[in-house]
């Protein structure tokens, strides 16, 4: 049975990276049958935070990525490690380090002086030397000193490293806590992960992790390295262009799935299918469609995408969406015209929630229009007009649009205008603005006090 897991450390939100990760594992867990385990990283204690945890929790959950076990911390699974540690040193595959770290300082100083690539030199395997002390010491594993580790990782292919590239690494620090390297071996093999799906910038780690494995006489799990996301420059994605939460998205309003479509997208393809849902996602992820380069970051398709969705979102959805962006507009819902019937003449014209409420906000509060509007459309010429319309949008029986249409068609007739001399004052007066929906579909949601109120208001 195939089982996968996240494994993030709590040491910031989760962005887009980390979910588009953790988006993989779900969907090969999925996608098998089989099972999805969270797990979180927490042994940097100085880095870790419980607003971190929660935030990924909000994150998962916003995303609709399930799990069906965990989540795990590793901080409640000290003693376990300690236990392999012990079994290690036992086994002569591990032993205890009491190098200070001025001593390591100076030794890296000499090596960078030499040429060398800073490693540890081995000075307390097989050191018959007695501890000093005062000295809490490390617990290092012995590395194998010749040979290769070689793994088939799913995504790059065959990748081999020599030994004596590797040095011996610490697995258990002096305050009892493991390192990343350590604690995720024994994590992957106590919870029986099959399938290790991370980023690449993991893939350096993966040989000391199965020389671990080795040491253990554990069998070795599948590994698939996810090549990162690069913004739009092609640098490292960074804060300007996306790795941002992806709570962030959902309060610039975008829909959860238009964002894991997205996400799906970056760096995995089917086709040329460009818009597919959760189950399809499922259904035709593998890992061997997975890029072996980086993929990029591109907001504007994002932007594209969540429009495809929003298009399809039934309307009360929307509306319950929504009602928190006009909130903070200072829009009071139930007064106003009928959400619902709002939505559905603006939807297909915004691509997020948040330009859904922008859009919506005059229908629910008179916004004024800007000094530049009044005067390009609130003319001596068309004075006149407005209040020729005024009346007669008075004298209007049954309020429908078309019934407002014929009226503004009327006073265009009868003043011999075109349309727009009639219907942009009468557009900036009512909305604000210049931008909008029809405006006989705008007066009809409105109604006519409203309507009339408004018009008042800015002939004053
Ligand atoms: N805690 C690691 C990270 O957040 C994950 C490592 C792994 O998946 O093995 O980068």
């Amino acid at each position: 049975i195939v089982r996968t897991r996240f494994a993030p450390s709590p040491t910031g939100y989760l962005h887009i990276g980390g979910a588009r990760t953790a988006l993989f594992s779900w969907a090969y867990a999925r996608k098998h049958g089989g099972q999805f385990i969270l797990r979180i990283e927490d042994t940097d204690l100085e880095r870790s935070t419980k607003e971190s945890i929660s935030a990924i929790h909000d994150g998962m959950e916003w995303l609709g990525l399930d799990y069906d076990e965990g989540p795990f911390y590793q901080m409640e699974r000290l003693q376990r490690y300690q236990e392999v540690a012990q079994q290690l040193l036992q086994n002569d595959l591990a032993y205890y380090c009491y190098a200070s770290k001025e001593e390591l300082d100076e030794m890296r100083e000499q090596q960078l002086a030499a040429g060398l690539k800073p490693r540890y030199d081995g000075r307390w395997r097989d050191s018959n030397q007695s501890p000093p002390a005062n000295v809490k010491p490390v617990i290092r594993f012995k590395n194998p000193l010749g040979g290769y580790a070689t793994f088939t990782d799913l995504i790059k292919g065959k990748i081999t490293v020599a030994n004596n590239e590797l040095d011996d690494l610490v697995l258990i620090r002096s305050d009892g806590v493991p390192t990343y390297n350590f604690s995720v071996v024994l994590d992957d093999l106590d919870m029986n992960i099959t399938h290790v799906i991370r980023g690449d910038d993991h893939v350096n780690n993966t040989p000391r992790q199965i020389n671990i494995l080795k040491a253990l006489g554990a069998p070795l799990p599948e590994y698939a390295h996810v090549p990162m996301i690069l913004g739009a420059n092609g640098e490292r994605l960074s804060k300007r262009h996306g790795a941002v939460s992806v709570m962030q998205y959902r309060d610039d309003g975008y829909l959860p799935e238009a964002l894991i479509n997205y996400l799906a997208r970056l760096g995995w393809s089917h086709g040329d299918e460009e818009i597919f849902n959760r189950q399809q996602l499922v259904e035709w992820f593998d890992l061997s469609s997975i890029s072996r380069s980086p993929a990029k970051f591109n907001p504007e398709k994002l932007h594209w995408l969540n429009q495809q969705y929003l298009k399809k979102t039934d309307n009360s959805r929307l509306a319950e969406l929504v009602v928190p962006f006009l909130r903070k507009d200072d829009c009071d819902v139930q007064r106003g015209p009928d959400l619902l019937k709002v939505i559905d003449l603006l939807k297909e014209r915004v691509n997020t929630i948040e330009e859904l409420a922008d859009a919506a906000v005059f229908f629910f509060r008179a916004l004024a229009p800007s000094e530049e509007l009044k005067e390009q459309f609130f003319t001596l010429e068309s004075k006149p007009l407005i209040v020729d319309l005024m009346e007669k949008l008075s004298q209007i029986e049954d309020w429908n649009r078309e019934s407002i249409h014929l009226t503004i068609k009327n006073v265009v007739k009868g003043h011999a205008v075109k349309f727009p001399k009639v219907a942009m004052p009468l557009r900036v007066m009512v909305t604000g603005e210049v931008h909008t929906p029809s405006i006989d579909a705008i007066l009809e949601l409105l109604g006519r006090e409203e309507t009339l109120t408004r018009m008042h208001t800015q002939m004053d």
